[in-house]
């Protein structure tokens, strides 16, 4: 997209605007006082104001109640952070229940452990997994490659914590709703604008809801992000297909709490044995090429099952047994990563976690960050009242350290000729194994920085943080 005359302009400029794509297509002929959305065809706010008017929008005042677009990781923790700075807010989640994600499961780091200490939400959130502290690496052939920590243990004992998504989704919602934090489900965010310094979301059920601020942690399909600049770059496909599963009563040489993780030939496999002997497993399927919406989820399990089973079959390991063993439908989804986000912020809205910066799975970060991101964003909010303030420290602060381990990873992927669905699949993965654990943990300074890195509630955000957190 390009923008004429202003950048970021709804709400900027005074009148007239023109936004047109590259192929010169005009997007938005005029627009009101305020931002004009378009999302999913839904067009709102179009009542034109008299040039000036707009300022009115950027009418600065304490941010006392928040709408929170996305309940998933970084939502009830963004609501528990304000909830402890004194803000109320409200998580509207687009599911219309809690969410149930078959088969997926993540690795909460160290550093992300911590984040949730200091909501005093770590052990409710953590206590349906299980420590992960290493990870053991084979080849196809069923040569062992190497080990490495899983996610580096503090000096007080912290460690990563392997748990399924689902279980993690509903121990954050259970502890936002402990602390009196309202979650409406079914509420998907379609748009939103502000006016008079305040924000009004619409939701597709044609629902409306006002806050002094919007915070989206809507994801890597963030329809907040989409809000703030129309024109932010599109998630990236990472070429990978991912699936995932639990199975009970086949034997795997594993120590519990241990990740075997296997580059077959044609796809790759990783399993955990939890301490209560179901195994958890996950496989990355190569895909170059991005597939249509909808298209996974009409393929059904049967046919998942198949075609596993068959990527594996030169492997060595147990992947084709634990595959065939899984008695739950496969559920196969794209990976997507966030790169680069030019803008996170207007003055009233900003994007944290996956929305703002989804960095690659090879990372093991993504639930980190977004617990960290709002760890300081509640931070931010209680010592700079201005909320774009706020914003604009968060950014600050956060930014460096996000493009950081985005960067990390995409290093080691970049080192490799990604021609070919192997090559992809690889250049994806490897660096979870080998390069970045064994290199960034076993040398110490970086895997500190990466996992021992602790925001301190009590120390006051400055008005121009620097790049220092
Ligand atoms: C295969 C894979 C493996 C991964 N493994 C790990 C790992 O081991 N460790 C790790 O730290 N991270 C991992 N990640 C990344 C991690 O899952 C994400 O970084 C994390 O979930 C981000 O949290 P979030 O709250 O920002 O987004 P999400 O968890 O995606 O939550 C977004 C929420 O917003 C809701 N939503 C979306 N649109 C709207 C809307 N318009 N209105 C209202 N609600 C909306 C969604 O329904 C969802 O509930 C992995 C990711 C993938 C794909």
């Amino acid at each position: 997209m390009q923008r004429n005359p202003a950048r970021n302009c709804p709400g900027n400029c005074p009148g007239r605007c023109r936004w047109s794509t590259k192929a010169g297509r005009s997007r938005i002929g005029d627009h009101d006082s305020t931002q004009i959305l378009r999302l999913g065809g839904w067009a709102l706010g179009r009542g034109r104001h008299p040039p000036g008017v707009a300022r009115q929008a950027g009418v600065m005042t304490q941010a006392r109640t928040a709408l929170i677009a996305g309940g998933g990781i970084a939502g009830p923790a963004a609501a528990m952070a304000l909830h402890k700075a004194g803000i109320d807010s409200v998580i509207y989640e687009a599911h219309p229940a809690p969410a149930e994600s078959i088969g997926a499961f993540l690795t909460v780091a160290a550093n992300g452990v911590d984040a949730l200490r200091t909501l005093s939400a770590d052990q409710p959130a953590l206590a349906a997994g299980f420590p992960t502290t290493a990870i053991t690496v084979w080849s196809g052939t069923g040569k062992r490659l190497g080990a490495a920590a899983a996610s580096m243990t503090l000096t007080d004992g912290t460690t990563g914590y392997t748990l399924k998504r689902a279980d993690l989704y509903t121990a954050l919602h259970d502890q936002a709703a402990s602390r009196g934090i309202r979650v409406e489900h079914g509420k998907r965010l379609a748009a939103a604008e502000t006016i008079s310094g305040r924000v009004r979301a619409r939701f597709t059920d044609r629902t409306e809801a006002t806050g002094d601020i919007l915070i989206g942690c809507d994801g890597t399909h963030s329809a907040v992000r989409r809000i703030i600049d129309p024109s932010a770059p599109a998630p990236e496909y990472a070429g990978l297909i991912n699936l995932g599963g639990y199975v009970r009563g086949v034997r795997v040489s594993a120590d519990p709490g241990t990740y075997h993780m296997i580059f077959g030939k044609r796809a790759f496999f990783g399993y955990a044995l939890a301490p209560d002997g179901e195994v958890w497993w996950f496989a990355n399927v190569p895909e170059p090429k991005e597939p249509a919406r909808g298209a996974l989820a009409s393929i059904g399990t049967s046919e998942w099952r198949q075609r596993l089973t068959s990527l594996f079959a030169d492997d060595a390991g147990p992947a084709t047994r634990l595959i065939e063993a899984t008695a739950h439908d496969l559920a196969a989804s794209p990976v997507h990563t966030m790169p680069r986000l030019p803008t996170w912020h207007t003055d009233r809205m900003i994007v944290i976690g996956d929305a703002a910066h989804a960095p690659s799975p090879t990372s093991g970060q993504g639930a980190s960050l977004a617990i960290e991101d709002a760890v300081q964003l509640g931070k931010c909010l209680r010592d700079l009242p201005r909320p774009d303030r706020a914003f604009a420290a968060f950014e600050q602060i956060r930014r460096p350290r996000a493009e950081r381990v985005i960067k990390q990873a995409a290093r080691v992927n970049n080192n490799k000729a990604a021609t070919g669905a192997a090559r992809v699949f690889r250049d994806l993965m490897m660096p979870v194994m080998l390069p970045l654990y064994v290199r960034f943990i076993a040398n110490g300074k970086p895997g500190k920085q990466l996992y021992g890195h602790h925001i301190d509630w009590d120390t006051p955000v400055p008005a121009h943080p620097g790049t220092t957190p």
